[in-house]
């Protein structure tokens, strides 16, 4: 009975957080104040029960007090993946709230796990269904199409009625099991479906789109695609938005932060939801100018259970400005970049940045690549073409390119494949290097 009881106060809440969250999406003073509102709240809360916040502060000489609003975090140190995982146990309160526990990719690394509470899941799902209805969902009704992360992932899971972010089904379909049992199933929901909203990790979509292009599966209409997980290229997003004849809008959150920022369909950039995390783009320690790339740094507003001030996540991103049409006052962030941890380290010290390597393989003619690099340092590229491309010119052209960049100390070996299978997580790992790991860890 208190379950139940628990569980409607829940739903109750989110609704009027969602409802408060809408009703705040254009007036800007509003958001700063509630920004500034839930930051002071965190901040003493932190610096009271929270042993790593406390003893940090006290070292930085500071107050509690001194943090009255965003521009004053710049007076708070900087805290790293490392030292979150060396003092892991210092970032809980005395007394844990009932908790959830979820786990970083590990993308960059050991991954890390994050603690979240009633407080910060209620506020979370008010900010998804805030941008769900300004994506054009509505309150309830719309349907839901969600594409499965793995091939282990059933194909035949049952629908389910999602109610703390609007309420909507969500069906699902599995574009990685490969049986003509389940493409007559796919077949059947996408004639079912028609207009629903297509959302799920950018690859499982991806994978879905390249079964349609093939025509192994219909061709299907969804009222708008929502993306999430991975860094979405342009090359990507025209491809999508051609085959479903539908506009995509990105998400982009990581666990430590939550939902960080997404894509209406009017601008370009991405709105952050300022009112539940405060994102700062930082070079060398200072914010970054309108249009250049710094390193993120988030801070979560609501998550009392593993408070989470001024972490630098692992990601890229490139400042953005100015207003959007669509009237939203959330502040616009222009474009992710991506992880910091996927670079390549070369024998003579140099190291290639993955958008660098990204770039060259961004080719139309590749759906796929994993780039693996080997422990004397050489690299073999994994690839999945498009079907009738000439792979000798393709490889010729991609191993020219690539030598240009890496020069010719390190062997690459290009090695054409029918699929890249994604890690547990259901994303893709774009660069894996077993070079020097060793010595890291010896
Ligand atoms: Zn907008």
């Amino acid at each position: 009975m208190k379950k139940r009881i628990d569980q409607i106060g829940m739903v109750v809440r989110t609704y009027w957080e969602a409802w408060s969250a809408i009703g705040r999406l254009k007036n800007y003073d509003r958001l700063v104040t509630v920004q500034s509102h839930k930051l002071q709240k965190m901040i003493s809360y932190a610096v009271r029960h929270v042993k790593y916040y406390r003893e940090m502060f006290e070292s930085a000489g500071l107050k509690a007090e001194d943090i009255r609003d965003a521009r004053d975090l710049e007076k708070v140190p900087i805290l790293t993946k490392t030292e979150l995982r060396n003092r892991f146990w210092d970032f809980f309160p005395q007394e844990l709230p009932a908790c959830r526990v979820s786990r970083t990719s590990g993308s960059t690394g050991i991954p890390v796990c994050i603690f979240s509470d009633q407080n910060s899941r209620i506020c979370n799902s008010a900010g998804v269904f805030r941008y769900r209805m300004a994506l054009g969902m509505g309150l309830a009704g719309r349907p839901i199409i969600t594409p499965m992360k793995t091939p282990k992932d059933p194909w035949d899971k049952s629908p389910h009625w999602t109610h703390l972010q609007g309420l909507h089904k969500t069906f699902y379909v599995n574009p990685y099991v490969d049986t003509q049992e389940n493409e007559r199933y796919i077949g059947k929901m996408f004639e079912k479906l028609q207009g629903a909203a297509l959302i799920g990790i950018t690859p499982a979509i991806r994978k879905l789109c390249y079964r349609i292009r093939d025509g192994q599966y219909p061709r299907y209409r969804p009222s708008i695609i929502l993306t999430t997980g991975e860094v979405l290229t342009a090359e990507v997003r025209e491809m999508l938005e051609e085959t479903f004849e539908a506009k995509v809008a990105d998400i982009y959150g990581c666990n430590e932060g939550g939902d960080i920022a997404w894509q209406c369909t009017r601008g370009a950039g991405y709105h952050i939801n300022m009112d539940n995390v405060i994102l700062e783009i930082l070079r060398d320690g200072q914010p970054v100018k309108e249009g250049q790339v710094g390193e993120v740094v988030i801070t979560n507003l609501n998550r009392y259970a593993m408070p989470i001030i001024r972490y630098k996540n692992g990601d890229y991103a490139r400042a953005g400005g100015g207003d959007c049409p669509c009237g939203c006052k959330l502040p616009l962030l222009a474009e992710i970049i991506g992880r910091s941890g996927e670079d390549i380290t070369l024998p003579d010290g140099r190291i290639i940045p993955w958008n660098q390597l990204k770039g060259v393989l961004n080719d139309p003619r590749i759906r796929q690549f994993q780039v693996v690099q080997n422990v004397d340092a050489g690299l073999n590229v994994k690839y999945v073409h498009e079907p009738g491309v000439d792979k000798s010119t393709l490889e010729k052209l991609i191993c020219q390119r690539l030598r240009e960049i890496l020069g010719s100390a390190v062997s690459i070996e290009l090695v054409p494949v029918m699929v890249i299978a994604p890690a547990e997580s259901g994303k893709s790992k774009l660069v894996i290097s077993h070079y020097r790991q060793g010595l890291e860890y010896a």
